[in-house]
C-alpha cells in the first residue's frame, strides 16, 4: 500500500478521499487553488499545497502544477476523484513519465472510452448490447439523413467527445435533421474541441441505469449492480438510486455478468460504470465513464463496500477485497444532489454559508464539504453535498430521505433541497414510476421552467 497520496481535486470528492486514506493508514496531500485556501479537505488532508489561481485551467487542471506538488510532497499516487483531470489520458500518461501512479484505469481505456464511438465499438465487440444507430461518425447532413431514414424517427445527434450532458440534440423528423447536425456539431466543436458526431435511435420512455464495475487490471472483474438515475435534468442527473426499482434479480445478473465479463477481458483497472439506456427490458449501451462516479455511495450503501479503498488497494498492486459471491444486496440507498442552485432556473449560487446544519441518525450519510462560515467560490461546479440514506427497503430509504432533508440547514445561499421536499410529496417517486424525461415534465409543470 501507498505510504501518502495526493488527490488532483476539491470538494466533497477530495474529503471523500481523505476520509478513505485516513481509515486506511494512508498520507494524502490536498491540492488547492488560492479560492480554496479554507476548504474543507484542505483542513481535513495531512499536508495541503496551493497549485495556482482560482482558474481551473491553471490549478486543477494544470498537469505541472499537480505533478510538481507530487514531487515536493513526496506522494506516490494521484487519486483524481470525478470530473478535473479523472478521465484525461493524456494526464495519466504524464503520471507514468513521472513514475507516479495513477489510481485508475490506464490511459489506453480511457482514451477508447473517452471517445463515444471507439467505446460502442468496443462494447460491441465485447458482447454487450448497443443503442441501434449509425456505424461510427457521421460526417455530413446527407450521411445523417439516410441514416435517420434506415433507423426511422426520432433519432438523437451526438458529439463523439461529448460529456455531461453537452453536444447532444434530438431530431423526431428529417426536416428537424439540419439543425440538429449543425448544433450538436458546434457545441462538439466549441466545449470538446472535435465536431465528429454519431447518430442513435433515440428512445422515447427510457430509464437510465448504470452498473458499477470493478477490475484489479489483471483479468478479474466484479459488478456491484446497477443505480437508477433516470431523474434527470438537462441529462445532468439529481436523484440516484440503488438498487432500481424496476431492475429483478434475473436483469441485474444478466447485465452484470455481460458487463464484469467485458471490463474482465480488457484487463481494467479499478472502478468504471457502465451507462445503459433500459426500455422493455432490454439494456441499450450509452457510454462507459473510467472512473468514480458522483452517485458511488448508492452503491457502497447497499453493499456495505468502500469504493475508494478499492482503488487505492488494486492501484498499488493488492487484490480488491472481495469477490462477487461475497457482494450481496443489502436493502436500499438514495442520494440527492445539493447544488448552491437558484430555481427555477437553476442558476449557479455561490456565496457565504451563515449557517449549516448536516443530518444524522441511522442510515444517514451527508458527504459534503461545507461549513458554517465556508464562501462558495464562484469558479467551480456548483455540488456542495450529497445527502445519502439507506434502508431495509425503498419505503424505508424514502421516509429516511424525508425525515434527514428535514433536518439539513444549509443558509446564505439558494439550493436544490426546496426540490427534493417537493419531489419526494409525487407519486411517482413514492412508486419509482418514472423515466429519463419525467423531470423535466414535471419541472415544466411545477416551475414553469
Ligand atoms: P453524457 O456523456 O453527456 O452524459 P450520455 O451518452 O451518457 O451523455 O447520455 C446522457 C443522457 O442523455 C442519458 O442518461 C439519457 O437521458 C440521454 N440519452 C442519451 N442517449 C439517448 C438515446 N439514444 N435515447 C434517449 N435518450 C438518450
Amino acid at each position: 500500500m501507498f505510504d501518502k497520496i495526493l488527490i488532483a481535486n476539491r470538494g466533497e470528492i477530495a474529503l471523500r478521499v481523505v476520509r478513505a486514506c485516513r481509515e486506511m493508514g494512508v498520507k494524502s496531500v490536498a491540492v488547492h487553488s488560492t479560492a480554496d485556501s479554507d476548504a474543507m479537505h484542505v483542513r481535513m488532508a495531512d499536508e495541503a499545497i496551493c497549485i495556482g489561481p482560482p482558474s481551473s485551467q491553471l490549478s486543477y487542471l494544470s498537469f505541472p502544477a499537480i505533478l510538481s506538488a507530487c514531487e515536493i510532497t513526496g506522494a506516490q499516487a494521484i487519486h483524481p476523484g470525478y470530473g478535473f483531470l479523472s478521465e484525461n489520458a493524456a494526464f495519466v500518461q504524464a503520471c507514468e513519465d513521472h513514475d507516479i501512479t495513477f489510481i485508475g484505469p490506464t490511459a489506453e481505456h480511457i482514451r477508447i472510452m473517452g471517445d463515444k464511438i471507439s467505446a460502442k465499438d468496443t462494447m460491441k465487440a465485447l458482447g454487450v448490447p448497443c443503442v441501434p444507430g449509425s456505424d461510427g461518425g457521421v460526417p455530413t447532413l446527407k450521411d445523417a439523413l439516410k441514416v435517420g431514414e434506415e433507423i426511422g424517427y426520432p433519432i438523437i445527434i451526438k458529439a463523439t467527445a461529448g460529456g455531461g450532458g453537452k453536444g447532444m440534440k434530438v431530431a423526431h423528423n428529417a426536416g428537424e435533421m439540419e439543425r440538429a447536425f449543425q448544433s450538436a456539431r458546434a457545441e462538439g466543436k466549441s466545449n470538446f474541441g472535435n465536431d465528429e458526431v454519431y447518430i442513435e435511435k433515440y428512445l422515447t420512455t427510457p430509464r437510465h441505469i448504470e452498473i458499477q464495475v470493478f477490475g484489479d487490471g489483471k483479468g478479474n472483474a466484479v459488478h456491484l449492480g446497477e443505480r437508477d438515475c433516470s431523474l434527470q435534468r438537462r441529462h445532468q442527473k439529481v436523484f440516484e438510486e440503488a438498487p432500481g426499482p424496476t431492475i429483478t434479480q434475473e436483469l441485474r445478473d444478466r447485465i452484470g455478468k455481460v458487463c464484469a465479463d467485458a471490463v474482465a477481458r480488457i484487463n481494467y483497472t479499478g472502478a468504471g460504470t457502465i451507462e445503459f439506456l433500459f426500455e422493455n427490458d432490454e439494456f441499450y449501451f450509452i457510454e462507459m465513464n473510467t472512473r468514480l462516479q458522483v452517485e458511488h455511495p448508492v452503491t457502497e450503501g447497499i453493499f456495505g463496500v468502500d469504493l475508494v479503498r478499492e482503488q487505492l488497494r488494486v492501484a498499488s498492486g493488492l487484490p480488491m477485497s472481495f469477490t462477487q459471491d461475497d457482494l450481496k444486496i443489502n436493502g436500499h440507498a438514495i442520494e440527492v444532489r445539493i447544488n448552491a442552485e437558484k430555481l427555477p432556473n437553476f442558476s449557479p449560487c455561490p456565496g457565504k454559508i451563515t449557517q449549516y446544519h448536516a443530518p444524522g441518525g441511522l442510515g444517514v450519510r451527508m458527504d459534503s464539504a461545507l461549513y458554517d462560515g465556508y464562501r462558495i467560490p464562484p469558479y467551480y461546479d456548483s455540488l456542495i453535498g450529497k445527502l445519502i440514506v439507506h434502508g431495509r427497503d425503498r419505503p424505508e430509504a424514502l421516509a429516511r430521505l424525508g425525515r434527514a432533508l428535514g433536518e439539513l440547514i444549509v443558509d446564505g445561499v439558494d439550493t436544490t433541497i426546496p426540490l427534493f421536499h417537493a419531489l419526494l410529496a409525487e407519486q411517482a417517486i413514492q412508486t419509482g414510476e418514472y423515466n429519463i424525461h419525467w423531470l423535466e415534465h414535471w419541472l415544466e409543470q411545477n416551475l414553469g421552467e
